[in-house]
């Protein structure tokens, strides 16, 4: 049986390195249809975030942010987090202070609705 979501989703696509909000509409049988520009995508889970745990730059929303990491000088290999670490927005080209999507949306909109009652 399908599950019907209807909720909005991050997509981070690890090969293209872009991601985009949309909408999950249904899962069935593992499979993950959302809605993208009103073209249906079908997406792997992995690939999914919901705006709840999904960090964004507290001043564009871009979504592809980086923050510095701890790598292997001979193996490459990511091996741990700065603590106290420092964050890149390529968007607007800031350390930014990362907050969640879906709290980065509602002050957007508080901004939007102080705009439009002026
Ligand atoms: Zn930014």
């Amino acid at each position: 049986m399908a599950e019907i979501i209807n909720k909005d989703k991050v997509w981070i696509n690890p090969r293209e390195g872009n991601s985009r909000i949309v909408k999950l509409i249904e899962i069935k049988q593992n499979l993950h249809f959302c809605e993208d520009n009103g073209k249906k995508i079908i997406i792997a889970s992995e690939q999914l975030l919901s705006p709840e745990e999904c960090q964004v730059c507290n001043f564009c929303g871009n979504i592809d942010i980086q923050k510095e990491a701890w790598v292997g000088a001979n193996s490459g290999k990511y091996e741990d987090e700065i603590e106290e670490c420092s964050y890149w927005c390529g968007e607007c080209e800031v350390h930014p202070i990362p907050i969640m999507l879906n709290e980065y949306l509602k002050i957007n909109n508080d901004r939007t609705n102080i705009k439009e009652t002026n």
